[in-house]
């Protein structure tokens, strides 16, 4: 295992830890946990609300034994948490649920906007309710946040100096805030990463235009994986397990990876934006594009679209991989059927992106 230090705590977080957001059962938790942890995995990351409010108490329950050996972080949501009493509140409600005396680490969850930044720093609010069961021994570190916004709330939050580690959604395929990783390192804030694969679709990448990501033994996780590892700003990986065989084939990404640097960063990075550019959508998933008056969400067709044309992901059909990646409820036929192709969304998209092109080929293909 590869260790980072985090920020100047001097502790050392494994480059690979747990991300329990996709736990199948009790059973395999236990099992992916352990082996992990017997690997030298020692952070992982859950909340109240993964796997149906299943994933903290599985989690607590498959490292209660072992309890020295990992960091075990928590989080709160904004409407579970606006203030400092509602935080310390849900703070002590997740620690009865879960049986633990104490959280490793305890993160806000969904930082998305200025206002609420401004109200977790506030006198009163968020932060300092955490900073109190710091001092209770509640929580041992934090408090730390989990992000999806813009740029500049990410930057005033690491600037208020309020914050030990962040966490952002990053891979080699969306790269759209990888500033923020440099930043985050700069202002030594630790930087976890969520999504490293893409939500799985880099690991199912399999067409021969993928070759420069697979290693011995393994497929395309190899190389999304060790892109990751290269970048000495990210602390560590949030990988979201559901099978043993997914950890043992991820940690193979770890074998020589302690000298790899920038350059083979850069490398296969512009070999992936080849691909993504040749292979014509490469949406980052930004969400410039969801303006349609009809309720069409373009962003995440487009999304659906890019991981079906671009990493091959062919055993599926593309009305049901539509349905299970993108509309849910409606079929894929009736959510099309709102587009009306007027081009809006089109002219919103900084990667200049056919959207409309592309709904027209997918409604001529499903007969709409
Ligand atoms: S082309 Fe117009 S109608 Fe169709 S999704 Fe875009 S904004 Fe909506
Ligand atoms: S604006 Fe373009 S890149 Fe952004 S989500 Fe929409 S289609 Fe994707």
């Amino acid at each position: 295992m590869i260790y980072r230090e985090l920020g100047k705590t001097g502790l050392k977080i494994s480059v690979f830890s747990f991300g329990a957001m996709r736990w199948r059962s009790e059973e395999s938790c236990y099992e992916i946990m352990n082996r992990g942890m017997d690997l030298g995995m020692n952070y992982v990351d859950t909340s109240s609300g993964y796997v149906g409010g299943k994933s903290q108490v599985w989690t607590a329950n498959a490292i209660k034994h072992r309890r020295s050996e990992i960091y075990f972080s928590n989080k709160s949501n904004w409407a579970d948490a606006p203030d400092e009493s509602k935080v310390r509140h849900t703070i002590e409600k997740q620690l009865r649920e879960t049986g633990l005396e104490y959280f490793d680490f305890y993160q806000l969850w969904g930082l998305g906007n200025m206002e609420t930044l401004k109200k977790a720093l506030a006198k009163g609010g968020t932060v300092e309710g955490i900073r109190k069961a710091m001092d209770e021994g509640l929580v041992r570190y934090g408090p730390g946040f989990t992000f999806h916004g813009p740029d500049e709330v990410f930057k005033a939050a690491v600037d208020s100096g309020e914050f030990l580690c962040a966490t952002i959604s990053y891979n080699i395929m969306s790269r759209k805030q990888e500033n923020l990783i440099d930043y985050a390192h700069q202002k030594g804030v630790g930087l976890f990463v969520m999504n490293p694969l893409a939500g799985g679709v880099l690991a199912m990448a399999d067409g021969k235009e993928f070759e420069f990501l697979k290693g011995p033994g393994c497929g395309s996780c190899y190389g999304a994986l060790r892109f990751l590892v290269a970048n000495r700003g990210i602390t560590t990986c949030l990988l979201g397990l559901t099978d043993i065989e997914h950890l043992e084939e991820n940690m193979k990404a770890l074998e020589g990876a302690e000298d790899l640097d920038e350059a083979y960063r850069i490398e296969l990075g512009a070999k992936m934006a080849e691909v993504q550019y040749t292979k014509g959508n490469f949406c980052t998933g930004c969400g410039y594009c969801r303006v349609c008056p009809n309720g069409f969400d373009p962003s995440h067709f487009m999304q659906a679209m890019r991981d079906y044309t671009i990493y091959g992901v062919r055993s599926e059909n593309l009305e049901n991989w539509l349905y299970s990646k993108y509309v849910h409820r409606q079929t894929p036929r009736q959510e099309l059927a709102k587009c009306k192709e007027c081009g809006l969304c089109e002219e919103k998209c900084p990667q200049k992106l056919k959207i409309v092109d592309q709904i027209r080929e997918v409604k001529a293909a499903l007969a709409v």
